[in-house]
């Protein structure tokens, strides 16, 4: 039995018909877990649907209700990237009760992996980048509303940039704002400084992602790491040993959510970073090693991954949950 829970339904599966997502890697990682023995039966919780309220700590009310009666404009379905259905909205809402679960678990018990997750692009107003709503926001405004803590930290290793988590969470930058040019990989602290007039944060916002890449507009998260094309694993995991140091020391969470995103991988078609299947399990070990060492409660939640094998996405995913149960078991 593991030390910790895994949250999943096979109602994860997200109705999007052939698509790049491959919406069926949920149910193969459950799969895996379970046929190697990883897992079993009673390491699973099984989430609800999160509730119109939780989804409103975080969306506006006129996107819930657009959501709800489908009445998205062409355009707004376009840039989800996604075909609307009310059943892709069910899953949506249940990813989110998913996220909410995971991180009453990992509060419990030091740590909560939900096997799906991680809509990161979601905007409070709209979706986008195949996300409907942000489920790991939804998760940490219902457990501030709920007063299971007060600061919380989010730790983005998917290829892409956290740009709904950063707007969210304390991104003021106006769209269309011009971006600061980075060619080189760079902190961004700047934003986390208390300025006159705004209070300090209360959520913590890291992402290390390829910087030519999707999204165009990155707004500031509080530590943005732009990687340069091919980024490979020792560069990869110093940026982040780096980026973990560096945020934990201006700031103490009450709760870490990591965003396991497989899509860094070296054979994704949707990124360009160049890590090994290795190397990325290597990249959990260090996010669980620095939240151990810290006791820092750590939910988990999967987010991309376009390999051009399926079964990498799966590998790499499944390796997140090893990676947690080397880290977490008491020898
Ligand atoms: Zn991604």
């Amino acid at each position: 039995m593991l030390p910790f829970k895994l949250v999943y339904s096979d109602d994860y599966y997200l109705p999007i018909g052939a698509h790049v997502f491959p919406a069926e890697k949920y149910a193969r990682v459950h799969h895996k877990l379970i046929e190697t023995g990883v897992a079993d039966a009673s390491d699973f919780v099984t989430p609800h649907a999160a509730a119109d309220e939780d989804v409103l700590l975080v969306h506006t009310p006129q996107y819930v209700h657009k959501l709800r009666t489908g009445t998205l404009s062409a355009r707004e379905e376009l840039e989800m990237e996604i075909p609307y259905s009310p059943e892709l909205v069910r899953a949506f809402w249940l990813s989110a009760g998913g996220s909410i679960l995971a991180a009453d678990h990992a509060l419990k018990e030091g740590a909560a992996i939900s096997i799906g997750g991680g809509f990161h692009h979601a905007f409070p107003d709209h979706g986008e980048g195949f996300c409907m709503i942000h489920d790991v926001a939804i998760a940490i405004r219902r457990m501030q509303r709920d007063q299971k803590i007060t600061r919380a930290m989010t730790v983005d290793c998917d290829v892409h940039q956290g740009n709904g988590t950063a707007f969210i969470f304390g991104g003021s930058r106006p769209p269309g704002a011009p971006l600061p040019s980075t060619g080189a990989p760079t902190l961004n602290p700047a934003h986390t400084r208390p300025s006159r007039n705004s209070q300090e944060p209360d959520v913590f916002t890291i992402s290390l992602h390829q910087e030519h890449n999707y999204p165009a507009w990155k707004p500031h998260s509080s530590i943005d790491v732009n990687l340069p094309d091919e980024t490979g694993d020792d560069d990869y995991l110093a940026w982040l040993d780096n980026a973990l140091s560096s945020g934990l020391r201006m700031f103490e969470p009450d709760l870490l959510c990591y965003i396991a995103g497989a899509d860094p991988y070296r054979e994704d078609q949707l990124g360009g970073l160049s890590l090994t299947i290795e190397g990325l399990k290597r990249r959990d070990e260090l996010v669980f090693r620095v939240a151990q060492a810290r006791q820092i409660p750590v939910m988990v939640t999967l987010a991309g991954g376009y390999a051009i094998r399926l079964e990498d996405t799966v590998t790499i995913h499944f390796n997140t949950v090893v990676a947690a149960k080397e880290m977490f078991t008491v020898r």
